[in-house]
């Protein structure tokens, strides 16, 4: 399976970063190895010291498809859930600077929580989420604030890639990422749902 996140989908979190509102989806892929499932803690890696939290709306593909058409893109998914696509922020802005890819910020191991999978038939969207850092809410998010809708986003990915059943899609952050310490504790909820619960280690 694949990881595929969307950056720079919400107007407000772009704007935090610098970042020019996209015209298209902005996106990049992390490996299996960069899940984090099951509420196991996580290691803060070494070669960071300003690792940032990014909640983010995933969904998992149900039916492979390339080229998926718009109208029909939302039949392509059939569980969702809340993630986080952990950014080492410093190694990102580095790379940013000249021009090289992000991997090393966004791909390490341990870098994509994903919480417990729910129908998406259960939770029609428009959709509200939250992260807590300690109990305290720090991002509160709005699929109707997304610049690309889940349809437009399998829409267009899936024109430079097939996708295949169990694929995920972090469908990009709010505004009001920040950074994580050791012996923190992120609370990812949908609705009132809690669906992760992880420990910075
Ligand atoms: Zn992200």
């Amino acid at each position: 399976m694949k990881i595929i996140c969307i950056g720079r989908n919400y107007a407000d979190h772009a704007k935090e970063l610098n970042n020019a509102v996209p015209e298209k989806p902005v996106w990049f892929m992390k490996p299996d190895t960069s899940l984090l499932k099951d509420n196991a803690p996580f290691y803060y890696p070494d070669f960071t010291s300003d690792l940032h939290y990014e909640c983010e709306l995933v969904l998992r593909i149900s039916k492979a498809g390339k080229h998926i058409q718009e109208e029909f893109a939302t039949g392509y998914f059939d569980q969702i859930s809340l993630g986080i696509d952990f950014t080492a922020r410093d190694v990102q802005e580095e790379k940013k600077k000249k021009g090289l890819p992000w991997e090393e910020a966004k791909a390490f191991d341990g870098s994509a929580i994903i919480g417990k999978m729910v129908p998406a038939a259960d939770f029609p969207f428009p959709l509200q989420f939250s992260l807590e850092k300690n109990g305290v809410p720090v991002q509160q998010g709005h699929t109707n604030d997304m610049l690309f809708s889940p349809a437009k986003v399998i829409a267009y990915v899936s024109t430079f890639v097939t996708l295949k059943v169990g694929d995920l899609i972090y469908t990009g952050t709010p505004a009001g990422v920040g950074p994580v310490s050791i012996g923190d504790t992120l609370t990812g909820k949908l609705g009132d749902l809690i669906l992760f619960q992880t420990e910075i280690k």
